[in-house]
């Protein structure tokens, strides 16, 4: 016989995606071991943005309270351009927390729920044989072995899961990069993407009085010794920063502390599938992009809460056929497309001065309403919707902001006490009944997945039993008949 798996989920990676995972999978009901190989939560300042969608998903989970009042910037930029991110939400426009907070305060919300975090884990093997995973760590008191039903990976953008599977991970290599240092003891002006002669540069001093500087030669490639690799693995020195400075702004830094110092490049590239059988890829172990303007972050935040229920709903004993499958059609499309605006802004935002009429139509471009709400809608991560069938009413696949799913359970919109409502009821463990909002009056219900989109809406009796069997899989009574499989 098959030995028993140690937990339902391994989820590799303890950083923000892998976090957000958790929780996600303790609300719907998983046990998840989460590895990592720190020993501590990493002390960088990295990604420092939070967009609109985000917030929402935060506020949905009960976490708007956790995180407290952030500071907003209505605006933000497109390539450097810059753009007012504002849109019809609770939160417009960008919302400021350091990611090492985020982790922080995700971390504490994944164990609150019992996720068990596991540190100074290292993963180095993976194998499924297609009825299980079996993981590999090493960790300080030796090498340990773990079973699980499925894994995730979310160990970042130099992924070791990714490389020991060998899985195909098409896109561009890194051709033009970025240095950046956070420096204490200088005093040189703001600039937000100066345009110069020979690069770009960038400069924000924060009320501690460090201040972070960001650098672009118009030009140059990427040091073999850096190209495609994370910041952390091959830093430059901080001389190289000071020169790069120097000889775009002209400005002499290198009398100042370097507190952090790191380079990040244009490296494009997403895995042809985020599922390989019982092991699937999510935040930038799937994808790997310029980090500009916390879309990686927030794209990884938001693949987690996709996959996060959908994959608590495959370890129960009759999971709903092909749920787990959408978890790549929705959020390959996703990321295909923030990839893609990534590319085209950091062609926008590293490219020399031939580069200055596109920026210049489409700064005019982006002054009109009408284009710039549906890029600010892409930023923010507003603007997704899942793909919905052609019967299907034309709200399928959007978003429903503003309602409390903190249980992480679908909601069935519709008026209280109606048939539609009582035929819901075997799902009522993972559905909940809310009175609809006067929105609409061609429907009678609508059908709320645990990520908020609206799985189906309707009034037809029969359609809405096959929604429910669909995204939640079989009712109570006939779930209850069948034996524990565990997906
Ligand atoms: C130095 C740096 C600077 C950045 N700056 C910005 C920025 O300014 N703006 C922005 O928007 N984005 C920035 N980013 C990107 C942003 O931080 C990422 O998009 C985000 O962290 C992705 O989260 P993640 O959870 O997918 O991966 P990560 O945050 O990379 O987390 C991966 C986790 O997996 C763990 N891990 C790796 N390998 C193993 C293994 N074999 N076994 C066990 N655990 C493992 C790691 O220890 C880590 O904790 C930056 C990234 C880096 C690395």
């Amino acid at each position: 016989m098959r030995p028993a798996v140690d937990t339902q989920i391994v989820v590799v990676g303890a950083g923000p995606v892998g976090l957000m995972l958790a929780g996600e999978l303790r609300i719907g009901g998983a046990e998840v071991v989460v590895l990592d190989a720190r020993d501590q939560p990493t002390t960088e300042s990295r990604a420092s943005t939070l967009h609109a969608r985000t917030m929402e998903i935060l506020a949905s989970r009960g976490l708007g309270a956790v995180f407290g009042p952030l500071p907003q910037e209505p605006r933000g930029h497109f390539g450097g351009i810059p753009m007012d991110l504002t849109l019809p939400t609770r939160f417009p426009g960008q919302w400021k927390v350091p990611q090492t907070r985020t982790e922080e305060l995700l971390g504490r919300w994944a164990v609150g729920l019992g996720a068990d975090v596991r540190r100074g884990w290292a993963v180095r093997r993976v194998s499924d044989d297609g009825g299980q995973v079996t993981v590999e760590a090493a960790t300080p008191a030796g090498v340990r072995t773990l079973r699980a039903a499925y894994l995730v990976a979310c160990d970042g953008q130099n992924s070791t899961v990714r490389d020991l599977l060998g899985v195909p991970f098409p896109g561009w290599s890194a051709t033009r990069e970025l240095l950046r240092a956070d420096v204490a003891g200088i005093d040189v002006p703001n600039r937000r993407f100066q345009r110069l002669e020979r690069g770009m540069a960038v400069a924000v001093r924060s009320p501690q009085g460090i201040t972070r500087v960001m650098v672009h030669e118009y030009g140059q490639g990427v040091p073999a010794v850096r190209a495609g690799r994370a910041p952390t693995a091959a830093e430059p020195d901080f001389a190289e920063v000071t020169d790069v400075w120097k000889r775009v702004t002209g400005e002499d830094i290198s009398t100042g502390e370097p507190l952090w110092v790191n380079a990040f490049d244009d490296t494009n590239r997403q895995l042809a599938r985020y599922r390989h059988g019982r092991v699937l890829f999510a935040g930038d172990a799937a994808h790997v992009q310029l980090p500009i303007g916390g879309q990686a972050l927030n794209l990884g935040l938001q693949d987690a809460v996709n996959l996060g229920w959908k994959l608590a709903a495959q370890v129960r004993p009759v999971p709903p056929q092909g749920l787990l499958d959408t978890y790549h059609e929705e959020r390959h499309a996703v990321g295909r497309r923030v990839l893609a605006n990534i590319r085209t802004q950091a062609a926008l935002l590293l490219g020399d001065a031939t580069v200055e009429p596109v920026r210049a139509l489409l700064a005019e471009l982006m002054a009109v309403e009408s284009n710039r709400a549906p890029l600010a809608g892409m930023v923010t991560g507003l603007e997704v919707r899942y793909p919905a069938g052609p019967e299907d009413h034309p709200a399928v696949g959007t978003r429903v902001p503003d309602l409390d799913q903190h249980d992480g359970r679908g909601l069935l919109l519709a008026a209280p006490g109606s048939d539609l409502v009582r035929l819901a009821r075997p799902w009522a463990d993972r559905v909940r009944a809310l009175p609809l909002p006067p929105l609409s009056t061609d429907i009678a219900a609508v059908l709320v997945r645990p990520d908020g989109h609206i799985a189906w809406a309707g009034s037809v009796p029969h359609h809405l039993c096959t929604a429910l069997d669909r995204w939640f899989g079989p009712p109570a009574a006939v779930a209850g008949q069948q034996q524990p499989g565990g997906g």
